[in-house]
């Protein structure tokens, strides 16, 4: 691969820097508008394989709403949200559920559980 520009957003912490790279096959050449070091890791870890935290909703069925906000409990790789989406889609849990509570263990084959955001009782 030839020598590239990118922009990144950095997501480490609040501030969200936005980051001008130059790399060469993965190797960076320079960075400019990071703010700390810990953009090095970040924009490293973007370049071989983006990593998220995937929040979204799941349909439950008893409760007072339709639906339960839900994360994982770790990144994982972003390319992989469609397979992650497409179990959830298929998902239904059934009232009651806790805060923390695993809802979906090793989603879509990632090593990383579906946690529940909130509690949601049986009505
Ligand atoms: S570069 Fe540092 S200060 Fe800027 S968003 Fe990343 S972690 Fe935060």
């Amino acid at each position: 691969m030839a020598r590239e520009k990118r922009r990144f957003v950095c997501v480490t912490c609040p501030i969200g820097c936005e980051i001008d790279v130059i790399h060469d096959d993965g190797k960076i050449i320079s960075m400019e508008g990071n703010k700390c070091k810990k953009s090095g890791e970040f924009v490293l870890q973007e370049l071989i394989e983006p990593m998220r935290v995937l929040t979204t909703t799941v349909r439950i069925q008893g409760a007072k709403w339709p639906v339960i906000p839900v994360r994982t409990d770790r990144s994982v790789p972003r390319r992989l949200f469609p397979r992650i989406m497409r179990q959830i889609k298929n998902t239904d849990l059934q009232a009651p559920v806790n805060m923390l509570d695993v809802v979906v263990k090793d989603i879509a084959g990632t090593g990383a559980h579906l946690i529940a955001t909130r509690t949601m009782h049986r009505e």
